[in-house]
């Protein structure tokens, strides 16, 4: 199985790497330099030229969005060999995943919408979770080689589907953190400092992998370590509400959440930790959470 890696970001890397311990894997990255030192580090192939990648069974991308994903399609689908399936790690949007599915299918190429959850430590560690949208076929072409990045793979539809669960499910992380930060916000003020509170929250109802997780080791700590940044997880929230309008939902809480989540990136800038965002709640109530 030879696999090609487009798109060694944060997410990319270790998964790329994952992969090379398994299977014969090429890596392009736009700033080739990155892609030199995955193959020194970890034995993948660099490539400088994406047409290079052509002969590869399973291509695998992790960009931005969708649109890159596409602009980089339009090059490399052409040279691309019948059969060849198309994993998108990317958090895309969903439409555009069908019309890269459709352009992809044109040329005899089966694309997979196949967003991933778990954050930069599930990748080093391979166990990550995807949720997939498309062909069932297809993915039982390719299971052994998310066998290598993921802990938990679900089918979750058709082309579109994988991309849909993957905004709302960020959305929902969105939401979280808003509450918490408020919630925590608040109880500082009351005299309750914010790792006492999580104390009793994450041994309580309220708990959520915001409070188990990113509030100890990322707030509390005012490390904030960028692994996932702000503007990825407004462009989430965003493509979230594409889907909710299109089932013509009243979603208000999440409509506020994205509003929030969009100001915050654009107040911040979007390149620091997706964690920040609690600075606006701190900011406005005049507390740090400690
Ligand atoms: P990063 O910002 O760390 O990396 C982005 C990657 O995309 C880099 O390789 C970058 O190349 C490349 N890239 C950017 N613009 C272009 C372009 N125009 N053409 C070609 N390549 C481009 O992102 P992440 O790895 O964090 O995220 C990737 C995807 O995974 C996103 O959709 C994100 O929402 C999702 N995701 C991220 C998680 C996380 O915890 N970080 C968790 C789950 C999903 P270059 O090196 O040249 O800049």
């Amino acid at each position: 199985m030879r696999i090609a890696y487009i798109g060694l970001g944060a997410m990319g890397r270790p998964m790329a790497a994952n992969l090379a311990a398994r299977f014969d894997t090429r890596v392009w990255n736009r700033t080739a330099e990155v892609a030199h030192r995955h193959a020194e580090a970890n034995g993948t192939t660099a490539v400088e030229d994406l047409v290079d990648l052509a002969d590869a069974d399973v291509v695998c991308t992790c960009l931005p969005t969708t649109v890159e994903v596409e602009a980089v399609a339009r090059v490399l689908a052409p040279a691309l060999g019948e059969g060849t399936v198309w994993l998108d790690h990317t958090s895309g949007d969903p439409q555009q995943a069908r019309d890269l599915a459709a352009l992809l299918g044109a040329e005899g190429v089966d694309y997979l919408d196949a967003p991933v959850s778990g954050g930069t430590n599930g990748a080093e560690a391979g166990a990550l979770t995807v949720m997939v949208g498309g062909d069932a076929g297809a993915l039982a072409q390719v299971e052994v080689v998310l066998d290598a990045v993921a802990a938990r793979v679900v089918h979750v539809g058709p082309s579109g589907a994988g991309m849909a669960v993957k905004a709302v499910n960020n959305a929902l992380l969105a939401a979280s953190l808003w509450a918490a930060a408020e919630g925590f916000a608040a109880l500082e003020k009351a005299g309750v400092p914010t790792s006492v509170a999580l104390e009793v929250v994450n041994a309580s109802s309220g708990r959520s992998n915001a409070t188990e997780n990113l509030f100890p080791e990322r707030v509390v700590t005012r490390a904030f370590p960028n692994t996932f940044s702000l503007a990825l997880l407004a462009k989430d929230v965003g493509l979230a509400r594409a889907t909710l309008d299109a089932g013509d939902v009243a979603a208000p809480i999440l409509h506020l959440v994205d509003r929030l989540t969009a100001d915050a990136a654009e107040a911040l800038g979007g390149d620091v930790d997706h964690t920040e965002l609690v600075r606006m709640v701190e900011r406005a109530a005049g507390v740090e959470l400690h």
